[in-house]
């Protein structure tokens, strides 16, 4: 049997079932329906943030956040190149530069000790990655925001569902972004959300994501489409009544491989951060002076048909459209480099049996 770096998460068949019925005599399937109002509810109260806006995936809410803030081209935004390819694409595709700060090799997330020295008088906001839903230096982040009068967008994809000393993540910076796609803690199919606390982004991002039509005949920005559609958004109903449980079974899967991987020489985990409530989104494994490489250990399990990633490699920069590219500023990132060189995420989803999860350990271990 195939063994996947994840699995979606599907409530019970009869359940989504239920949910969309209605849809069969309603007949309305999209733009902002019932269902679509229902799951933005739901989320603010879950969430416990003031505004969610839902979109049909979280890249298109990334770049609508981009596109409500409406920067002059060329301004540049400081973020990491150890994150997925959309980080970066959002800004660019906006007309923004990025300008690629390091990560430190406790928790991966941005150095918050190298921004300030990014700064120029180009620079209109800092764009953070809570990556494998481990939670950024958020303090320090709005202490360098506010003094150098910054915006913060925290790409959230990673951390749905995680608090900081009982702070719901969605409330740090100024917009934070979740992903709801398919690979995702919460998934509704596709999807993806913005949170923010300031009430006049709400008709902007409604409209945004609705070709910019303000009224029936009122047309105010030059939107795209990406609106979340009623099937997706029943998913994400049925899935939000599961989704503690699915938290608290990938909860055991993590801790059994955090008991049987740690004191390795050579193996090097991420540290639970102190005061977060973690939603074990990922499980990313350092291979470093290991018997093994990160590469060698990847075919091992695959020939053993258990498909790991190595997430996140490349580096950003280092990808053909960015590698040789002056659409970006690349510093200097040698702890991303070295962490992206020797990552791997291991399998972690809810149901993975906790025997799988020993059968991976002890390939890893036992290698020769
Ligand atoms: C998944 C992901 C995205 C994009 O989300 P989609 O919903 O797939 O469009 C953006 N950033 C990060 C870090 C992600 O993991």
């Amino acid at each position: 049997m195939k063994i996947n770096v994840t699995r979606s998460s599907m409530p019970p068949f009869d359940e989504f079932v239920e949910e969309v019925k209605e849809l069969w005599e309603t007949h309305w399937l999209t733009n902002m329906g019932e269902k679509h109002q229902q799951l933005q509810q739901e989320l603010q109260e879950f969430l416990k943030v003031k505004n969610v806006s839902l979109y049909t995936n979280g890249h298109l809410a990334l770049e609508a956040i981009w596109e409500a803030l409406d920067f002059p081209k060329g301004s540049e935004v400081i973020t990491t190149p150890f994150t997925f390819v959309s980080t970066t694409h959002a800004i660019v595709r906006n007309g923004l530069v990025p300008v690629f700060c390091d990560i430190n090799d406790k928790d991966y997330t941005i150095d918050v000790s190298k921004i300030e020295n990014l700064i120029t008088e180009k620079t209109v906001a800092i764009c953070p990655v809570h990556v494998y839903g481990n939670i950024c230096n958020t303090d320090e982040i709005e202490r360098i925001a506010k003094k150098h009068n910054l915006i913060v967008v925290y790409d959230a994809a990673h951390a749905f569902g995680v608090s900081v000393n009982g702070k719901s993540v969605s409330n740090f910076g100024d917009f934070s972004m979740f992903s709801f796609h398919a690979t995702k803690v919460f998934n509704t199919i596709e999807g993806g959300a913005i949170c923010f606390n300031e009430d006049k982004y709400i008709t902007v991002f409604n409209d945004l994501k609705n070709f910019g039509i303000h009224g029936p005949e009122s047309t105010e920005y030059i939107g795209g489409n990406a609106k979340m559609n009623e099937f997706q958004a029943a998913m994400g109903i049925c899935n939000l009544r599961h989704v503690y449980d699915e938290i608290s079974k990938r909860r055991f899967v993590v801790e059994r491989y955090r008991n049987r991987l740690s004191n390795k020489k050579g193996i090097i985990l991420c540290e639970p951060q102190v005061g977060v409530n973690s939603n074990y989104a990922y499980f990313p494994v350092v291979f470093d002076g290991y018997k093994k490489t990160r590469d060698e250990i990847y075919e091992l399990l695959k020939n053993e048909n258990i498909y790991s990633r190595k997430y996140f490699f490349p580096l950003v920069n280092e990808m053909e459209c960015y590698a040789n590219s002056n659409l970006v500023v690349h510093g200097n990132t040698p702890i991303a480099k070295r962490i992206s060189d020797c990552v791997l995420t291991l399998p972690l989803y809810a149901d993975l049996p906790l025997e799988t999860v020993d059968m991976i350990c002890n390939i890893i271990i036992d290698c020769k």
